[in-house]
């Protein structure tokens, strides 16, 4: 592309351009919110750990936020558009190790880049509200909240087997171990099990409340949905009691009571009590359960177990069945204990094979399953589908759902949900957390750090291959609050998941010093408006932010908010130019650091934006980019050329020609501005409604075709100044949320007071029946375009447009109503005096699937005429637009409501 002198000239140099508008936001404190506000629009993108690079995700998350808070500003809303930092965690540890630094200094350094880096950007933020998680005004507050957790009964000190990461040295939480093969989520060894005293959050008496209110989360995407469903796993089934040898009766939790007649063994869990007292005489029971307990669960097979010597009895055959412990019972979900129905579970059959246990069909196919009742074999494999009973004595021919239900009483047991969440394990071995607020003494257990000793701040940084908050020997040692003997701190740290599960609550009010957060404003403004992340956060961050907000809110912190997020967007990734994930190491990554020299903050912002919608994933492209950048500059120009006073007129532009020399020959300059102030209406309308939608692509698409519509117009004639300019400021101010430094310069040059960042969004009310408008000049044109090439017509002169007469728009008003078009239309006395012609275009009607709503005549006479500008600029021809009347009958006859006949002279 070459360049003129001239267009240099009107270049905008973003390096200039860009700082000078960042500073006049920041003069005008224009993303600075009142305390005072009410019920503000909450725009929230999760906030970043700060790993002090940028990369296209966070700008495409962030540019997301920042676009929408710019819109709903514009719109006259408050809007709280809070940034802050998740700053502690591993990570940093390891480039202080790595660097010879301190956590504490990294990090503070990675803030500092990053900040300067959103500024650049142009990301309107209300800075004053920033959060920072590893500094202590904001941990104390973690160290708050753990107390009034465990005030509420929701700490629990449990000996658990976790998932240790070798390499991390750290304890994992279940959501931190990743896949099959079970890897650490950070760094992808293969984690190892141990068993250590933790503390735990106890999630699980949220189970069902964090289950059930996912249905009322319409905002949200139905598969981040159903994987929260599917992590917290709720089992609808029963327990029923076994009597156990000589220990008395043993509760067992089954979804499938309706085999019970098929239960052939009994199996407990190591953990189990009454497997442990069993173990006290019997060595064999003994020495399985302790090398149960220390191995890897996983490196045992399903069919591993040891038999007891006991045997329990079913109590719907009243056969003595034998009592095994087995590993594949886990002790910590149901009951920890279950009978075996080899016939119906995968599980009890390859056990049952591998120890010789009887297998006893009870459930067969039904008659209209799809499996035949002969080809199913239970001594091959499991049938595990529902079905009808069989060897059930008296309860033969129930269905499975029918015997579940009646066998709860049958057998004296109860309905009963259990769930696969577990409870959440925050203890972690490592230095940059949160210091758990406990002392450990001699003599009174576990004391907590009264509230006037917090917070609990970390010792300094050193340098060892196990925990440091260990090897710091004069911090760790303290008097117990309680006996004032000589007592020890807790050494870990939290989980950082909890910094982040209400870190949006202290954007309401950051600076406050006797609260996490100010209730009364924390519960008008909360719960956010709109919420935009990754989808890797899915379960993990959205569970336990939703988790804290339930306990605050229980606790009488908030005042009825029970949900944090009402709509949640998850942003797709940015992919490298061929298609794959950015990476070092592929050599595909692109630094936005790197865009914004070359290109500017708003080149990026714009083809980011462009690219897809936000869920959507797409490939980085070159073309995009210059694409994006190019539309900025021709828009800058083009505004700079009218607010210049310059010719309204381009005279050097032919794209396109006009029919004779540059004048246009038909249609009227208000008729064709009439046309382009609907089209500035109509995109108004069109974008807000995207804007509204997260549809950004569409709502700048918008802009793109309201922009070329102005050009084009500037090109065909005088344009109306006023007409004109309302098309400028309407589209710098679409613009403005997406590229918000150009949307200045450009609200600067039309002169207008203020910045665009403050001024009022367009309204946005389409034209009445504008859609049908715009359909009918498409496909005019579309057509014209048709017959010029099928027909081959290099020159033409002049091209005649003739609306269909007054009663096929009856015929059509007819045929949209009637279930039978021809006998309606034909049945009507006004239209049987246009006899056989009425009859044809109703047959024409009636074989069409559907018809389409159209303009009455005399307003599709109008619509073309306003639009007659275009298809004379297209084809450099004359266009006259005629009404059925004036049009002579061999032409009129063709034409159609919606759909001009067209007559073309060369
Ligand atoms: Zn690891
Ligand atoms: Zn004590």
């Amino acid at each position: 592309m070459t360049t003129t002198g001239e267009e240099r000239e009107r270049a905008f140099d973003h390096g200039e351009v860009e700082p000078r508008w960042q500073a006049a936001w920041d003069e005008a404190d224009v993303f600075r919110i009142d305390d005072d506000a009410t019920d503000p629009e909450y725009v929230l993108a999760m906030f970043p750990y700060t790993s002090g690079q940028l990369h296209m995700g966070h700008v495409r998350n962030y540019t997301i936020t920042d676009a929408f808070a710019r819109f709903e500003r514009m719109r006259g809303e408050d809007v709280l558009h809070p940034m802050g930092w998740d700053s502690f965690g591993l990570p940093a540890e390891n480039a202080a190790e790595e660097r010879d630094t301190n956590p504490r200094d990294w990090t503070m350094q990675c803030i500092d880049q990053m900040r300067d880096q959103f500024v650049e950007m142009g990301f309107g933020y209300d800075w004053e509200r920033e959060v920072t998680t590893c500094e202590p005004e904001y941990y104390q507050w973690n160290q708050w909240l753990f107390k009034q957790f465990r005030e509420a009964g929701l700490v629990e000190r449990q000996g658990a087997e976790l998932n240790w990461c070798p390499s991390c040295e750290t304890v994992l939480a279940d959501e931190q171990v990743e896949g099959e093969d079970e890897l650490c989520w950070r760094c992808d060894t293969p984690i190892d099990h141990r068993e250590m005293d933790q503390w735990f959050l106890t999630i699980t008496d949220y189970a069902e409340e964090l289950l059930e209110a996912l249905d009322g989360l319409d905002g949200w995407p139905n598969n981040v949905r159903e994987m929260q469903r599917n992590w917290i796993g709720q089992q609808e089934g029963a327990s029923v009691a076994f009597e156990v040898g000589d220990y008395g009766a043993v509760d067992i939790f089954t979804t499938r009571l309706d085999t019970i007649h098929g239960a052939t063994y009994f199996s407990l869990a190591p953990g189990h009590p009454v497997a442990q007292q069993i173990a006290e005489d019997n060595d064999e029971v003994a020495e399985y359960v302790e090398m149960a307990e220390q191995a890897d669960e996983d490196d045992l097979e399903v069919t591993s177990g040891v038999f007891t010597g006991e045997y329990a009895t079913n109590p719907a055959t009243g056969e003595e069945i034998p009592v095994y412990v087995a590993d594949y019972v886990l002790t910590d979900v149901g009951t920890g204990a279950l009978y075996a129905v080899p016939a119906h579970d995968d599980r009890d059959h390859e056990f049952a094979q591998y120890h010789d246990i009887d297998i006893q069909q009870v459930v067969e196919p039904s008659d209209d399953a799809d499996a035949d009742p002969d080809d199913v074999d239970v001594q091959e494999a499991a049938y595990t589908e529902d079905g009808v009973l069989v060897n059930s004595g008296e309860f033969d021919g129930l269905t499975s759902a029918e015997a579940r239900e009646e066998f709860v009483e049958v057998f004296d047991g109860e309905h009963r949900t259990e769930y696969n969440l577990r409870d959440w394990g925050i203890s972690r071995q490592r230095y940059w957390g949160t210091p758990i607020p406990m002392i450990h003494c001699e003599d009174c257990g576990y004391v907590e750090v009264p509230d006037e000793d917090l917070p609990v701040e970390l010792p300094e940084f050193v340098h060892t291959t196990g925990n440091p908050l260990d090897a710091a020997e004069e911090w760790k040692h303290v008097d117990c609050p309680d006996c004032g003997a000589g007592a020890v701190r807790e050494t870990d740290t939290m989980d950082t998941f909890v910094d982040s599960s209400w870190y949006f609550l202290r954007y309401v009010s950051p600076d406050l010093e006797d609260a996490p957060f100010d209730t009364e404003r924390a519960s008008d403004w909360l719960p956010v408006d709109r919420y935009v992340g990754g989808i890797e956060h899915a379960v993990m961050h959205l569970l336990y932010a939703r988790f804290f907000t339930k306990v605050v809110d229980d606790v009488d912190l908030l005042d009825g908010v029970r949900e944090p997020f009402v709509n949640l967007t998850n942003q797709g990734m940015v992919l490298g130019e061929n298609g794959n994930k950015m990476s070092k190491s592929k050599g595909n990554g692109v630094s936005p650091q790197r865009i914004i020299e070359e290109y500017g903050a708003d080149t990026a912002r714009l083809f980011i934006m462009e690219a897809a919608q936000p869920e959507k994933e797409f490939a980085w492209s070159p073309e995009g980019v210059q694409s994006a950048h190019s539309f900025l500059q021709n828009i800058y120009r083009l505004t700079g050329e009218f607010a210049d006073g310059e010719a309204l007129r381009a005279s050097d532009n032919a794209s396109g020609g006009t029919a004779s020399g540059g004048e246009i020959t038909f249609g009227s300059e208000g008729e064709i501005a009439d046309y382009v102030a609907r089209e500035i209406d109509a995109t108004a309308a069109r974008a807000t409604e995207e804007y509204e939608k997260f549809r950004f692509n569409h709502a700048l698409q918008a802009v793109r075709e309201l922009v070329s519509l102005l050009r084009r117009y500037r090109e065909a004639t005088d344009p109306d100044a006023e007409t004109f300019e309302r098309g400028l400021v309407t589209a710098a101010k679409l613009l403005a949320p997406v590229a918000p430094h150009v949307g200045e310069e450009l609200w600067e040059q039309l002169e207008s007071d203020g910045l665009v960042a403050e001024a009022a969004w367009p309204n946005a009310d389409a034209p009445a029946d504008y859609d049908i408008e715009r359909r009918l000049v498409e496909n005019t044109r579309e057509d014209v375009r048709d017959i010029v090439d099928t027909v081959g017509i290099e020159d033409p002169e002049t091209i005649t447009l003739a609306v269909a007469p007054e009663w096929k728009h009856d015929v059509v008003a007819i045929a949209r109503e009637a279930d039978n078009v021809v006998p309606a239309v034909m049945q009507n006395e006004e239209l049987q005096q246009y006899g056989e012609a009425a009859a044809d275009f109703a047959k024409t009607l009636a074989g069409r699937a559907n018809i389409d709503e159209h303009l009455p005549p005399e307003r599709e006479l109008a619509a073309l005429e306003r639009a007659a500008w275009l298809v004379e600029r297209e084809f450099g021809a004359d266009v006259v637009v005629q009404s059925a009347d004036e049009a002579d009958d061999g032409l009129a006859s063709k034409a159609e409501p919606g759909r001009p006949a067209i007559d073309i002279a060369e």
